[in-house]
């Protein structure tokens, strides 16, 4: 009998570092399967593989030479661009509030000079669409620019990495940590890693509610020890949720958990920039520098640093994975040997499958960025953004719902001459979208001589919701019997720019 096989299990180098079983590799023994072996068909094969693949710690070795490579500054860079934004938000002050603001409990979102009610969800929505098409626009292009630079779970696995480095030390001496039995000076190293940790996850959670629950006030009740539940609970979850994800799971989390690293595939084409090891220039590898064209060999010197740096423990000599992330540290690594071995530079590097297999040059590669699928992304991508800036620009701050009164749809009323006249109520919903105060002025349209028979006037406190009252009034002879549709007209008294007219209906009696 044949079990399904889904992946060889990973398996440990003498140096702590994970390389995949090869091919030709033995499969497991029955003995070591979670399953006991049935008795094998007479002349049959047997083939049993786990299905679960038992993780193996991974060291990634971060310095390599004296400083840093390449790509590690980018991603460095990318870590504090990304942090100083999320860090410092909710600190930032606009108009006497905080600038960001997601304030669920009055639905209201604040963005900078914008706020946006539950009815602008479009904008919202408009605003995923563009994410997830720049997501496939760039990975079309530049394959997982976005999981090795900039998402959060390689930027928070960075800073813990470093605070681990901090306090353990690079590789060579985490590896002896873990492997020497338990100490005093290694509970304290322990100790202290997992509590800068906590302090960093914490900070994440405090600074993530804080942008639904007005920071400045969330932090003075973090100090009192007086948050609400749900605060307190979200800090908690988020903050755990950092501390597992950039703690304990790292490539976990990219291997198992993120669905985009599942179906990115469907976006990669032959000509997506991946990091990529040139096999026809680097086989056969071999170590050491001298005589290698002599000895018949290429320019892999085997030096295993490639490996050493991944924070997925792959080997990017293998082909393209779907565990890498695209970090690009085996590219620095992989410089880095060459320079010292005298021989030219990328050998690992970002390229297309197809300049590989072709021998493209840089211009070629670049032309054939702009081909159909990129175009269609990018050309969607820019629909959608300019109609949305548009959206945002011609957006005018001021929202009315006419809302009939059910309970009396026309009645027949007399003006101070006893004329009679046929009136109708209404009840508006008039939202001011803007941070100040404003005087409005009613108006409305579609019958001769309709007349406001209430209030024409009325002010809206700044960012406010009101329910304002309107009774229309038209002779009773200049209204036939029936619906007829008419507009009410809501316009600022300041700024006529700012008007809004709502379709409704007016009703005629029968006489
Ligand atoms: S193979 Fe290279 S690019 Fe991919 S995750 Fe590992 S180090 Fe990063
Ligand atoms: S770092 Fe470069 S030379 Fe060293 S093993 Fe990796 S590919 Fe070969």
């Amino acid at each position: 009998m044949k079990e399904a096989v889904q992946a060889r299990p990973r398996t440990a180098e003498p140096d702590g570092s994970a390389r995949r079983a090869s091919a030709t590799a033995p499969a497991p023994s029955a003995a070591s399967s979670p399953k006991a072996a049935p008795p094998a068909p007479a002349g049959g094969t047997e083939i049993i593989e786990s299905l679960y693949a038992k993780r193996i710690e991974i060291y990634p070795r971060a310095k390599i030479g004296d400083s840093l490579g390449w790509f590690q500054k980018w991603r460095w860079a990318m870590v504090w661009a990304t942090q100083v934004v999320f860090y410092g938000l909710p600190w930032l002050a606009w108009n006497d509030r905080q600038a960001v603001l997601f304030d669920l409990a009055a639905r209201k979102f604040y963005l900078f000079g914008l706020i946006l009610w539950p009815q602008d969800i479009v904008y919202l929505t408009g605003l995923l669409i563009i994410s997830a098409l720049s997501l496939f626009l760039f990975t079309a292009v530049g394959g997982r620019l976005w999981c090795g630079y900039a998402c959060p779970q390689t930027v928070y696995t960075e800073i813990f990495m470093w605070i681990e480095r901090r306090i353990e030390g690079d590789r060579a001496a985490r590896m002896a940590l873990d492997r020497a039995p338990w100490s005093a000076r290694k509970l304290a190293l322990k100790s202290a890693k997992h509590a800068a940790w906590v302090a960093v996850a914490l900070w994440t959670g405090f600074t993530f509610v804080g942008y639904f629950t007005p920071i400045r006030e969330l932090a003075a009740s973090v100090a009192r020890f007086g948050t609400g539940p749900w605060e307190t609970f979200w800090i908690l979850f988020y903050g755990f949720a950092t501390y597992g994800n950039a703690g304990w799971m790292r490539e976990q989390v990219c291997k198992y958990m993120c669905p985009y690293a599942r179906f990115q595939s469907a976006m990669f084409d032959p000509d997506t920039l991946i990091v990529t090891y040139d096999a026809a220039r680097g086989e056969p590898r071999g170590t050491g520098a001298r005589n290698r064209r002599e000895r018949g060999l290429g320019d892999c010197v085997d030096c295993g640093l490639c490996v050493q740096v991944c924070p997925t423990g792959i080997d990017i000599r293998n082909g393209l994975q779907y565990e890498c992330i695209g970090c690009a540290a085996c590219i620095d690594a992989c410089n880095y040997v060459m320079d010292k071995a005298g021989l030219p530079r990328g050998l690992i590097r970002y390229a297309t499958t197809n300049s590989l297999r072709e021998h493209f040059g840089a211009r070629t590669i670049l032309r054939r960025i702009f081909r159909p699928r990129v175009l269609v992304y990018g050309g969607i991508l820019l629909a959608v953004t300019a109609a949305l800036v548009a959206a945002i620009a011609l957006r005018v701050p001021l929202k009315v719902d006419v809302i009939r009164d059910r309970g009396a749809l026309a009645r027949e009323v007399s003006d101070e001459r006893g004329a009679p006249w046929v009136e109708n109520v209404y009840r508006l919903q008039v939202m001011n979208t803007t941070e100040q105060p404003r005087t409005y002025a009613l108006a409305a349209h579609g019958l001769p001589a309709l007349a406001i028979g209430s209030e024409p006037r009325f002010e809206v406190p700044a960012a406010t919701t009101l329910s304002v009252p309107l009774r229309l009034r038209a002779p009773a002879e200049a209204v036939a019997p029936g619906s007829h549709r008419i507009e009410i007209e809501v316009r600022a008294v300041d700024d006529p720019s700012i008007a809004v007219r709502e379709k409704t209906t007016f009703l005629g009696l029968r006489r």
